[in-house]
């Protein structure tokens, strides 16, 4: 049996090599038992808005798919739009707003908050081309934060790398379709 092992090892090669439309991609997958072919094809369908879904597409994809693809989009949109609106305040905010090293931390928070909204959440909210939230960090470093002091925008940003707990759950969304999908395809988690 070995010659169908390894007949259907060059088949799946040379179909890697061609350009498949995602949504193809998961059909096979699922006529074919290819587990890898699932993750990025559905990480791809996140990223396509469902408008620009052929005919052809659609008929790839049952409706159970459809929905997990079209709940999870909705579900990103959502998070997009709460990170875009609740600027991460800053790390001593709650116990000890005056930091020892700065002399004005209210001014500090002002300005964090106000240049959020006034630049990052713009960037987030673009509807042609929205910010991509795993490159915030390095997004927010390039931002001029005139009045608030380096000390206490160097210790948002150490927040912000350490305590990506907004952006995870976009993260978390897209692992919860990726399983959704596997399981609509009955494959084993
Ligand atoms: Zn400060």
């Amino acid at each position: 049996m070995w010659y169908i092992e390894d007949g259907f090892k060059f088949a799946k090669h040379w179909l890697e090599q061609c350009k498949i439309p995602a949504t193809e991609r998961l059909q096979l997958a699922t006529h074919y038992e290819i587990r890898d072919w699932v993750n990025p094809a559905v990480q791809e369908l996140l990223r396509t808005p469902l408008s620009s879904l052929s005919n052809g597409d659609l008929d790839h994809l049952n409706i159970r798919l459809y929905s997990i693809i079209a709940k999870a989009k909705e579900a990103l949109e959502k998070q997009r739009k709460l990170i875009a609106a609740c600027p991460p305040s800053l790390p001593k905010d709650d116990q000890d707003f005056q930091t020892a090293w700065c002399v004005s931390h209210a001014t500090c928070a002002k300005v964090w908050a106000d240049t959020w909204w006034k630049v990052v959440a713009r960037s987030i909210l673009h509807p042609i081309t929205p910010l991509d939230i795993n490159t915030i960090v390095d997004f927010v470093k390039r931002i001029d934060h005139k009045g608030m002091s380096l000390p206490c925008k160097e210790d948002m940003l150490r927040k912000l790398e350490t305590d990506g707990s907004p952006f995870n759950t976009l993260r978390g969304i897209e692992d919860g379709a990726i399983r959704s999908v596997l399981l609509a395809c009955e494959f084993t988690l």
